[in-house]
């Protein structure tokens, strides 16, 4: 069977959890997380990074850092995973969801400003696939309108939109390192702080409400439980399995980026002759071959190549279900327009195998059997 996912392994990370182990140091914001941190930092020019438990954790600190009141609106969209949601939800605000391109599968850039009230506080992006957002126009849409803006960029680790990483480009950031993610440390994730301001609430929330950040740091002279707060610290395990696949990230990015250009080139044809429809790349977007998908006719055509694939022992999947016809996304909030592509476009689109180490053989055998089912 060619599984749909195999979490990335370089190597040498039982190294890293060995010497985390041997330091008597596996609690949080050790040596691990601290080279973690500033390697994404560095990376990616932000200018303040911290690892998470999740990226689902990232997402609660940066609605919570947003300061949002009863009855305060964020504007997302529906084509996305529960946790983009639901730290809104925590956060007490109400959901307001925005169409989708069919192109990307972004929020639609256009439909955004028609969603604003005057509850509205931020507007959260999903960079689906890791391709950025339309990020100037919603930046002047937030400017305007005095709104925070929040990245998912869960998927994006890597990606740039006209060079700069996605995440560094909102007020907040938030990327996961889940195991289906490009890169991995089992569970966990992380915050990126774009305004300085936000740096010593955001280590306050992390530490659950205390100021001992600034007290290992030295500036003050003991630490207080100074304001609400959760632990949102991953242990230093996780963090050492996680520096092992950052010290390979261009390797890693380079072998994912293979499969993808391959099945790209392989189902050209299929999309030339209107069968299918591939993935698209804006202009001044750079991914980093998160996903590859194709868009089947419809939901029919959908089933019968997931089940055609699995046949030959290929695993494909789809998602998601849009969040606005869940039970949760019907009770915390409503679609603001019409739904022209979420639902239709979701239907329609299916993932095939990508991993880092996935073997020439194996991409071979799934380009044969997709195209053999579309009688190519
Ligand atoms: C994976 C993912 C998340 C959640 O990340 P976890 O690390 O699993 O909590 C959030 N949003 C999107 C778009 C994702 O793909």
């Amino acid at each position: 069977m060619i599984p749909f996912n195999v979490p990335p392994c370089v190597g040498d990370e039982l190294d890293y959890v060995k010497q985390a182990i041997d330091s008597h140091k596996i609690c949080g914001d050790g040596a691990f997380t601290k080279k973690c941190n500033a390697w994404l930092e560095e990376r990616f020019g932000a200018q303040k990074v911290l690892l998470t438990t999740s990226g689902t954790t990232a997402l609660d600190m940066a609605m919570l850092l947003c300061g949002l009141q009863p009855g305060d609106e964020v504007i997302l969209p529906s084509y996305t995973f529960s946790s983009t949601a639901t730290s809104a939800v925590l956060a007490g605000a109400k959901l307001v969801f925005v169409d989708v391109r069919p192109d990307t599968m972004n929020i639609d850039e256009t439909k955004i400003e028609a969603a604003i009230t005057d509850r509205t506080k931020v507007i959260m992006v999903v960079h689906y696939a890791g391709v950025a957002c339309e990020m100037d126009t919603i930046l002047d849409i937030a400017r305007r309108h005095g709104l925070k803006v929040v990245e998912d960029a869960a998927q994006g680790v890597m990606s740039s939109y006209k060079g700069r990483a996605l995440g560094t480009i909102g007020d907040f950031g938030c990327y996961s390192f889940h195991e289906t993610k490009n890169y991995s440390m089992g569970e966990g994730g992380a915050l990126v702080i774009n305004d300085p301001a936000c740096n010593e609430r955001a280590e306050i929330l992390r530490e659950k409400g205390t100021n001992r950040a600034k007290f290992f740091r030295g500036q003050v002279d003991k630490y207080t439980w100074v304001d609400f707060g959760d632990s949102y610290l991953p242990s230093e395990l996780n963090a050492a399995y996680l520096w092992a696949q950052l010290l390979h990230a261009d390797e890693i990015n380079d072998d994912r980026m293979r499969t993808w250009n391959a099945y790209r080139e392989a189902f050209q044809p299929l999309a030339d002759a209107g069968k299918v429809e591939l993935p698209v790349i804006p202009e001044g977007c750079v991914h980093n071959a998160h996903m590859f998908y194709i868009k089947c006719k419809d939901l029919e055509e959908r089933t019968a190549l997931i089940r055609y694939l699995k046949e030959h022992d290929i695993l494909a999947v789809f998602h998601y279900i849009p969040l606005h016809s869940a039970p949760a996304g019907r009770k915390f909030g409503r679609f603001d327009g019409e739904d022209l592509y979420t639902t239709k476009e979701s239907e329609r689109l299916v993932r095939l195998p990508l991993y880092y180490g996935l073997t020439e053989t194996d991409r071979a055998q799934v380009i044969r059997h997709v195209l053999a089912f579309y009688g190519a």
